[in-house]
């Protein structure tokens, strides 16, 4: 596949300045985002290009090499690489992606920390993470709860611990690249001398090679296996946070550093209860005359029930507030609120005698709205009414 032009993968001119290309790279990296796209190798690809492309946009250097000689200008230079691991991205350009996400509860997932130690300098390749949803209650995100995982991943193989080699027998120098890891060639062109360096094939960089590999894990110095891990998921969580569990990813191969696992939280949705941020919505039925008498109820909350006190003449639509009785702040000290929309309730099924009660009432000049109180209640919506309410 040929390479696409990078000005062309992020939709800018030529002569994008650099608010321009970052603004574009955004846009192309909020649309491909892994979390948006899961399982989508198509917008992964186009997510890795878009980082690729900006990486050398945004930098004057490497912006005036591309421009001069194309791709083929990139390669030769030592300090440019392309993405293997998505998460190299996250970390890379956490400056443009700031908390657009909402994501991390712990903020280094993005902010760096990540960068692994690539290749080379160190024996075997580094394990990929892992991710997992964990679904959750609104009761369990009110009060915060130690949950346990069952994943399946890559361990480090106990037979080699992790090497990969047959017991007694070593690891030797690659005669390919003379234990470098790495092959370079040289290449002319007009435009100069270009050295290229690529990984060496046969000991994938290693610089070492396993003379017998061991028979359980094929030289791998890994296996597949299934763990069982807690997690603590601390109160106030939301959708689409992370929690990142160090070195719980895949284990690396022949004793490569493991990778991390990343938990993202989904929240189920509660047949009662309607978050909005840290506060609850619920809505209620309450009869006439509880509505007219006033009246203390029994009702639910996230962490039980608890009493109610509608007082004489409550409308329907009225919102009572709950204090603290919602979800807490993640990492902070207050509490959110349960609001209650008050609902009249209508009965629908009367027998004669009721209907004659009813009657008789409605006689009172007190039992129906004044003529200019009918169209109180307009068709707002509920958020409305309540920014109109609480603001
Ligand atoms: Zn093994
Ligand atoms: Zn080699």
């Amino acid at each position: 596949m040929t390479k696409r032009d990078y000005y062309e993968i992020l939709e800018i001119p030529k002569n994008a300045n650099p608010d321009e290309i970052k603004k574009a790279y955004r846009k192309a990296a909020l649309k491909f985002h892994p979390d948006r796209n899961p399982n989508n190798k198509e917008a992964e690809e186009k997510f890795k290009e878009a980082a690729e492309a900006y990486e050398v946009l945004s930098d004057d250097s490497k912006r005036r090499r591309y421009d001069q000689f194309g791709h083929e200008g990139m390669r030769a230079g030592a300090d440019f690489h392309g993405y293997q691991d998505i998460n190299e991205i996250f970390s890379s350009f956490s400056d443009i992606f700031g908390s657009s996400f909402g994501g991390s509860i712990f903020e280094e997932v993005f902010t760096g920390g990540r960068s692994r130690a690539r290749g080379r300098s160190q024996t075997g390749s580094p394990g990929s993470d892992l991710k997992i949803r964990l679904k959750l209650t609104l009761e369990e995100i009110a009060t915060g709860i130690e949950k346990k995982l069952k994943i399946k991943r890559w361990k480090m193989c106990d037979i080699c611990e992790g090497s990969g080699a047959k017991a007694g027998s070593s690891r030797t120098s690659c005669p390919i690249c003379n234990g470098t890891g790495e092959v370079r060639q040289v290449s002319r062109s007009v435009f100069g001398q270009f050295v290229n360096i690529s990984t060496c094939t046969n000991c994938n960089g290693e610089g070492r090679i396993i003379k017998d590999r061991c028979q359980i894990c094929g030289g791998e110095g890994r296996v597949q296996g299934e763990t069982t891990l807690k997690v603590n998921v601390p109160a106030g969580v939301s959708e689409g946070n992370y929690i990142p569990l160090r070195g719980q990813g895949n284990a690396g191969q022949r004793g490569g550093p493991p990778g991390d696992l990343i938990v993202i939280i989904e929240e189920e949705p509660h047949k009662l209860f309607t978050r909005n941020g840290e506060d609850i919505i619920l809505d209620l039925l309450v009869s006439f005359s509880e509505a007219a008498l006033g009246a203390e109820l029994d009702i639910p909350t996230l962490t039980g029930r608890a009493r109610l006190k509608i007082e004489p003449g409550t409308q329907s639509g009225k919102i009572l507030r709950m204090r603290d009785k919602g979800i807490p702040e993640l990492n902070g000290q207050g509490r959110g609120d349960q609001l209650v929309r008050v609902n009249v309730w209508v009965p629908t099924r009367l027998t004669k005698e009721d209907k004659d009660i009813l009657r008789s009432l409605s006689r009172s000049e007190n039992m129906k709205p004044k003529e200019g109180d009918r169209s109180a209640h307009s068709d707002k919506s509920f958020f409305e009414k309540m920014k109109g309410i609480f603001s």
